[in-house]
Formats: structure tokens, C-alpha cells, sequence
């Protein structure tokens, strides 16, 4: 049985839907990430798990209780915000054991337990400090340890990491994932970072307008993706138009070329739809037999480091090749005509009403 459930959730305010139709199950110490642009739904839906906000339908449950109608403090999750929300007038140590304090925790029991989450979040030394004399990242690590000292059974971060400047939300993101795997604990992650979601999750929610537009593992959500919406969402993207040349047969027509994909088409021939092909999947030099092969003109190349960004005009669409940039690599000049390669499994054919 899943460990937290989310069914048929939904949050309206006043007409508006911020929340609808959502399902999810949560096994114990999974780390899912809720990804989405703004607006559609992540924070809602977060706090209707804390409690802070009630859903207009729906259950959800956590461990084998219904908290659909339980007050936050008695939830037993531990939420982190993205601006901190540490109380300015504690210092370090009783920030963490404010919760300890509230729940009735002898003293010397309080202190103990900050003592250790302080080390965990590699905070000693910093325990009479209070949040106005510590950088970003530490009041974050501060906010974690306050979060984790209740023992919750669910941690809930809301964009935890997005007030902080890159480097430090690099590590953070890393001491947070490593303490995640430490605890066991079962983790819900709001972000609208599509590599912080990609490069931490056991699984990803990506949302879209208050729905669940796709759930899946990093993996299959970037190679996998349902809809051209998620495809288009997470990492770039090729979205080339084409039409139906033989739809039994899979085959598609790019600016006049023939390619093969794999699938066969509901659509019938001649009728347009979208081909998503991610740029590292795409070669400038044959790698199998069977590989797919457009003819284009090269427009330009970029290096972006250990990346070389090539753009090839094929018919009145550019289409993008990542290629690692090997120093013997010979760069023919631009407005050259050259051949672009990719196997079947790489193209998503996407027929969705998207498509334009
Ligand atoms: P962001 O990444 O910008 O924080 P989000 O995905 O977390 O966005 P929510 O904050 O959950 O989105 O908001 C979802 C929708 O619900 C939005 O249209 C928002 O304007 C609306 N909304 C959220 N809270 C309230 C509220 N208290 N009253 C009215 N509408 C609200």
C-alpha cells in the first residue's frame, strides 16, 4: 500500500480551479517531485497535503490515516518554504526545537535533538546565531532541520532553494537529497526546475492548469514523454512538422523526406503531425545502417564547452544537433550542405491536438 494518497483531489477558489482530478500514491521514502510552470497547481496542492489549505474534494491519506480533515499540526509533516519563515526573534537552536517545544518535549530531550540536526545539516557551531546573522543557505539548512526535528512522516519542500544563488543551490540540492536517502523519508518537492526535478527525483509529477499532465521516473519522463506539452517542458527539443506519408507503415514526410518512426498513425495520410527529437539523439555522421537521414543546409554552429550546438536548415525548419565537442573535430563551414542522421526509437510522434 502507498504511503501518502492523494484521490480525486481537487481545490477550487471561488470559481476557479487551482487543483483538479488528482491522483497520486507515494510509496514510503520516495522522493517525487511536482514540476510545473507557474500557476498550475504545485503549491496548492502541496498545502493540501500540510493542511494549510482543504480540498473541495477528494481524500488524502497518509499512513494509514485519513487526514483529509486533520488539522496541520496534527499531520506529523514538516514543510520548508522558499523564503525560510524562520522566526527572527530565536536563535539557531530554538528555531529547530520549536516544534520539539510545542509538542510538550522536555528540555534537555529538545536540546539533544537540535544537537543532532545541527550536525546534520552541518550547522555546529552556528547554534546562538539568529537568522538575521546567517547567510541564504544556512537559514535554509536552519529551516530543514526545524522541518525534520518532529520526526514528520511526510517532508514537504516548496521551492526551497530558488531564493539562493546557484552554487549553493548545487550542494543544498545534493545535502538534501543525501539526508532524503538517510532518513528514508518520504519526500514531496515542489520546483518549476526542470534539472533540479530531473537530477533529484525517484519520480516526477509535471503539472499542468491544476492536472496531472504525466507522472514518471526521471528517465521515462525525458525519453518518454506523454505529450508534447511534457516534451517540450523538460530539456530541448526538436518539434518538427510533418505529415502522414504511410500511416500502417509508420512513415512520416519532413519537408518532402521520408522518415521512418517505429508507430503506426490514427491520423491519415497527409495529415500533419509533430515529431519531438531531442538534439544529442541527432548526428551529423551515419552511426547504424538504418538510421533516418535528412538532407539540410548547415546555418551555424555554436560551442557551448564540452557541447557543440549545430543548426540545420531542413525546408523552412531548423532543427538542432548536440554533438560532444571532440577537439578533432572538423567543422565544416556553414551554408554546406550536409546529412542529418537518427535512428527510429529516437522520434516521438506526438498527434495530439497541439499539433499544429
Ligand atoms: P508558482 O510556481 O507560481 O508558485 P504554483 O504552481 O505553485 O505556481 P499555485 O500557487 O498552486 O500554483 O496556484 C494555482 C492557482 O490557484 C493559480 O491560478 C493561483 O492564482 C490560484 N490561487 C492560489 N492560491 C489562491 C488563493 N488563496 N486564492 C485564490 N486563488 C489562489
Amino acid at each position: 500500500m502507498a504511503f501518502l494518497e492523494l484521490t480525486g483531489v481537487q481545490k477550487k477558489f471561488g470559481k476557479q480551479f487551482a487543483v483538479r482530478d488528482f491522483n497520486l500514491e507515494v510509496q514510503k521514502g520516495e522522493f517525487v517531485s511536482f514540476l510545473g510552470g507557474s500557476g498550475c497547481g504545485k503549491t496548492t496542492t502541496l498545502r493540501m497535503i500540510a493542511g494549510f489549505e482543504l480540498p473541495t474534494a477528494g481524500r488524502i491519506r497518509i499512513g494509514d490515516r485519513d487526514v483529509s480533515n486533520v488539522p496541520p499540526n496534527r499531520r506529523r509533516v514538516g514543510m520548508v518554504f522558499q523564503n525560510y519563515a524562520l522566526f527572527p526573534n530565536l536563535n539557531v537552536v530554538q528555531n529547530i526545537a520549536f516544534g520539539l517545544k510545542v509538542a510538550g518535549v522536555p528540555v534537555k530531550t529538545r536540546l539533544e535533538q537540535a544537537g543532532r540536526l545541527l550536525d546534520m545539516v552541518h550547522l555546529d557551531g552556528f547554534q546562538n546565531r539568529y537568522p538575521h546573522q546567517l547567510s541564504g543557505g544556512q537559514q535554509q539548512r536552519v529551516a530543514l532541520a526545524r522541518a525534520l526535528a518532529i520526526q514528520p512522516q511526510v517532508l514537504l519542500l516548496d521551492e526551497p532553494l530558488s531564493a539562493l544563488d546557484a552554487k549553493i543551490r548545487l550542494k543544498l540540492r545534493q545535502e538534501i537529497r543525501a539526508l532524503q536517502k538517510e532518513l528514508g523519508i518520504t519526500t514531496i518537492y515542489v520546483t518549476h526546475d526542470q534539472e533540479e526535478a530531473l537530477s533529484l527525483s525517484d519520480r516526477i509529477v509535471v503539472m499542468r492548469e491544476g492536472r496531472i499532465e504525466q507522472v514518471g521516473t526521471p528517465a521515462q519522463i525525458y525519453h518518454d514523454p506523454a505529450s508534447l506539452f511534457v516534451a517540450s517542458f523538460i530539456g530541448t527539443l526538436n518539434r518538427l512538422r510533418a505529415e502522414v506519408a504511410d500511416p500502417a507503415a509508420g512513415r512520416l514526410a519532413v519537408a518532402g523526406q521520408v522518415i521512418r518512426t517505429g508507430g503506426v498513425f490514427s491520423r491519415p495520410k497527409g495529415e500533419p503531425v509533430c515529431v519531438a527529437l531531442r538534439p544529442e539523439r541527432l548526428s551529423l555522421e551515419r552511426r547504424n545502417d538504418d538510421d533516418n537521414c535528412l538532407s539540410g543546409i548547415l546555418s551555424h554552429v555554436t560551442l557551448l564547452g564540452a557541447i557543440v550546438r549545430w543548426s540545420v536548415r531542413v525546408g523552412e525548419q531548423e532543427i538542432r544537433i548536440d554533438t560532444f565537442n571532440d577537439p578533432l573535430l572538423e567543422m565544416p563551414p556553414a551554408g554546406q550542405t550536409v546529412r542529418v542522421y537518427f535512428p527510429e526509437a529516437a522520434c516521438r510522434v506526438m498527434e495530439d491536438s497541439e499539433v499544429a
